[in-house]
């Protein structure tokens, strides 16, 4: 009898992982409690693929010999926790679709600057002329890509909730840019549980593959004495060539940015690097290091890191009202990006915090909120929290519940050569569909000013 591989959770990943499945002879059936959108209940039906939508059937999904489950579900959701007591091995869709394919797998992961980054290199790779796909948290899954073309190389975006279900999967190249608290509400508010998911990126590495990570980061420091990972390890840092008891792969001397993981080193102006900021030096070093180990020229990294724009509500400029400039950081969902987002403002800043908060600490931002912001919004359905927080602080605050007030409370308060900085700190959940929705939404209202 054919193996029964059950999927829990029908959005991209999950989709994607059931057409794969199916195309590999499994007997699929896929299971989500919530509505399943309809594009993915077509593409469901169009593969002659079994399906439930808005509930689970127990039996049906506690018969499968294997399941691959969505990122977006936590291990404390009821049906998990049945899956674990009966033994049943759940996987996550990147392990799966990784067993098909024999591509060199580039995986990024870290607190923040996973997409920026992992565009970057998707970028360098196909001005490479590389066969390359794009996958992970980004476009189209890896498990539809691998069912439906043949690629020699994927870069791919991971986050903690998809290495938390990967055993087998090697990365030849894996990416750490860093680890800060973030999703502690999933990790039962035990950052060590975090901080070993993301180095789950480095598990199964052996010599012959490459592990590149921020070299002052203080958990990633810390970590690697601890576990002494197998990989041959490229360290990034911006405070020069040797650091501590490393030699770095690339650092920041004086005004360049210098790569030197390949034989032929590279040197560029740090204000010809386009996306700008302390912390995409941090994304643009890894990234290099990256393509050189997969021996890009150094022409052509440059070009990207000269051309390559960044991506979407991540200090996205929107406009400029009556001298103000306002900023896009939607995407600024803990509080460490926000920290790097405040830490690149040349201007006093009206900043938009709030939403839905995942057991954040603000103090992280208190120097650079009193250094920058002369005004703050709070934007959310419990503002109680911030308030506790920054009122001490002195700093004139608005709390409001919707986007319409917020960005009226800023328009009043900024003054010409101010900056009005949306980046939040928080998830979007309570107010918005998702960070995309909170950003557009706010383009939208400045456009209307
Ligand atoms: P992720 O995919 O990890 O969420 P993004 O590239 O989407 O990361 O960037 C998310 C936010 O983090 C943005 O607001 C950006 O300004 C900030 N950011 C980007 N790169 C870094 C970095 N290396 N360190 C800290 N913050 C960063």
């Amino acid at each position: 009898m054919n193996k029964k591989i059950v999927i829990l959770g029908a959005g991209e990943s999950g989709t994607g992982a059931a057409i794969l499945a199916k195309e590999k002879g499994f007997e699929v059936f896929v299971s989500d409690s919530g509505e399943i959108s309809l594009p993915y209940q077509a593409l469901l039906k169009q593969n002659d693929i079994a399906f439930e939508s808005g509930h689970h059937t127990e039996e049906k999904i506690l018969a499968a010999d294997e399941v691959i489950k969505s990122p977006g579900i936590p291990e404390t959701a009821p049906m998990i926790v049945k899956l674990r007591e009966k033994g049943t091995p759940v996987i996550s869709e990147i392990e799966f679709a990784a067993r098909y394919t024999d591509a060199k797998m580039i995986c990024i992961t870290g607190s923040n600057g996973k997409t920026t980054t992992t565009s970057l290199i998707y970028d360098m790779l196909l001005r490479a002329g590389l066969n390359v796909g794009l996958a992970g948290n980004i476009g189209a899954s890896l498990a539809l890509q691998v069912a439906h073309e043949k690629k020699d190389y994927y870069v791919i975006e991971l986050s903690s909730f998809q290495l938390d279900n990967m055993y087998d999967f090697r990365a030849n190249i894996a990416i750490l840019l860093n680890i800060t608290p973030d999703h502690l509400d999933r990790y039962n508010y035990d950052f060590q549980n975090y901080v070993n998911a993301k180095f789950r990126i480095t598990q199964n590495q052996t010599k012959d593959d490459a592990f590149v990570y921020w070299a002052e980061d203080p958990v990633i420091d810390r970590e690697i004495k601890k576990m002494n990972p197998s990989a041959t390890l490229y360290p990034f840092s911006l405070k020069g060539k040797a650091h501590s008891d490393t030699v770095n792969a690339a650092y920041i001397e004086g005004n360049n940015l210098v790569v030197e993981a390949a034989p032929e080193a590279l040197s560029i102006p740090v204000d010809e690097i386009r996306i700008q900021g302390r912390h995409n030096q941090l994304n643009s070093m890894a990234a290099s290091i990256a393509a050189q180990i997969l021996n890009i020229r150094n022409s052509t990294i440059r070009e990207s890191l000269q051309q390559f724009a960044g991506v979407s509500h991540r200090l996205q400029y929107v406009a400029t009202v009556r001298g103000v400039r306002y900023i896009n950081d939607s995407k600024a969902t803990n509080v460490n990006s926000c920290w790097y987002a405040l830490e690149s403002m040349k201007t006093p800043v009206v900043l938009i915090l709030g939403g839905k908060d995942k057991g954040n600490d603000y103090s992280e931002i208190d120097e650079l909120v009193k250094e920058k912001c002369h005004t703050l919004v709070f934007m959310g359905l419990h503002n109680e929290k911030l308030i506790e927080h920054f009122a001490p602080l002195g700093i004139p605050y608005v709390s409001t519940d919707n986007l319409h007030d917020a960005v009226q409370a800023c328009y009043h308060a900024a003054k010409e050569g101010d900056s009005v900085l949306l980046s939040p700190c928080c998830a979007s959940f309570d107010l918005f569909h998702s960070y995309e929705d909170r950003g557009d939404q706010f383009m939208t209202a400045v456009r209307k000013l």
